[in-house]
């Protein structure tokens, strides 16, 4: 057995403890006061150099480790978030959310308990960590993003000197048998952002509609081209997914209305392929709208960015899990998956990696209420697994950067 695994074994009991404790009390978005404080005492008993966040209630606690360093210091840095989700828990267990509307459903209780974890593994074997590890508890995951507030309030260079590579693990309810990994090398999740378009003419009376200028059929036309755009200016291989789930203009049937409204969600793979379609959407809504003599403004509220794992991390990190937990515990994933995550700020800025790990109650995953869901249960045995896993990758990964 490696000494993370030894020493995550042996605080098991607390970490599950310390994630009940945090389930009971979920809160949301960037200010999280209760959990915050159960961070702080929970690292109390480390030696870490603490601070908290400005415009958030983040914590970053800086370790350093003792094993001599002949030129620059690495700086690993390690990422759990720690917000829960405005849904009312429907999970009977005696540690359920005491709080009406609102629960841990993503599971970021876990991810909370495991970096906490992390830390007490990597304070007992600092003598063997080669370098510096910066733990970032987030909170603001579900919206709306704590990742790039930290960024700006310095994470990055929170050791003295920028992180050299970043790590992240979410848990799952469903999707695969509890205790396995799973994962993929470059893109993991998708951009996803929004899209209004306001489509301006003039109204006037509905049967004399030569002397208006009509938005409703403009704002038909601009949601059928999208969907010719999407299929006729992109590749398949690098899909781009617009969905217009709202179009609305008018008040009555014989009144034509000065404006029409359409509102779309856009997700992409690609850094290329969301830039492009920006000008796209854009374009289209502004030609469609031209030629028939009205304008369109186009407005796109930029979400998170795509996640992406760098293939050189990915495969570093695999390897951990695979050292640790055995092949037979590793799935890799064919497919990225259309949901976003703001652990892409870190990602964009610092190569790195982000893997899942299921802690799937059901014997049978594909029964399993999946995350976000009111029913969605987490095994919290696989806490200690996940402490174990990041804490390696710190100390592996330092040791590398160093030339060791
Ligand atoms: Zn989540």
């Amino acid at each position: 057995m490696t000494d993370t695994l030894a020493a995550s074994t042996r605080i098991a009991p607390e970490l599950v403890e310390l994630r009940r404790r945090l389930h009971r009390i979920p809160e949301l978005g960037l200010h999280l006061p209760d959990t915050q404080a159960v961070v702080l005492e929970a690292l109390s008993g480390i030696d870490v150099e603490v601070s908290t966040g400005e415009s958030l209630s983040s914590v970053v606690a800086v370790l350093r480790g003792r094993a001599p360093v002949a030129g620059e210091r690495p700086v690993v840095l390690l990422r759990g978030d720690m917000d829960a989700l405005p849904v009312t828990e429907e999970v009977d267990v005696d540690y359920v959310s005491q709080r009406p509307g609102l629960m841990h459903a993503c599971g970021h209780d876990l991810h909370v308990a495991g970096l906490v974890g992390a830390a007490r593994i990597l304070d007992e074997l600092r003598d063997e960590l080669v370098g510096d590890v910066v733990l970032m508890f987030q909170p603001g995951e579900e919206g709306p993003g704590g990742a790039e507030p930290m960024i700006a309030e310095g994470l990055l260079e929170a050791a003295g000197r920028r992180v050299d590579a970043a790590y992240a693990v979410h848990v799952y309810a469903a999707d695969h048998p509890c205790g396995v990994w799973f994962g993929r090398p470059g893109t993991l999740m998708a951009a996803a952002d929004e899209v209004h378009v306001v489509v301006r003419g003039s109204g006037g009376h509905g049967a004399a509609p030569e002397r208006t200028k009509d938005p409703v059929p403009v704002a038909c036309e601009i949601v059928l081209a999208y969907q010719t755009a999407v299929t006729r200016q992109f590749s398949v291989w690098d899909p781009v997914v617009l969905t217009v789930g709202k179009v609305a203009a008018g008040t009555k049937d014989n009144i034509i209305p000065d404006v029409a409204h359409v509102e779309a969600t856009l997700r992409t793979f690609s850094k290329e392929h969301r830039a492009k379609a920006h000008e796209v959407v854009a374009q289209v809504a502004d030609h469609v709208a031209q030629a028939h003599g009205l304008t369109a403004e186009v407005t796109i509220s930029r979400g998170y960015p795509v996640t992406v794992n760098d293939v050189d991390e990915f495969a570093f990190a695999r390897g951990v899990v695979t050292d640790l937990f055995g092949s037979q515990r590793w799935a890799d994933m064919v497919n990225p998956e259309a949901g976003s995550e703001d652990m892409s700020f870190v990602l964009d800025e610092v190569p790195g990696c982000y893997l899942n790990i299921s802690a799937c109650v059901h014997a049978d995953p594909a029964v399993a209420d999946d995350n976000h869901s009111a029913r969605a249960a987490f095994d919290d045995s696989v806490v200690p697994d996940v402490a174990a896993a990041l804490a390696e990758m710190a100390l592996r990964r330092s040791r590398q950067l160093a030339g060791r």
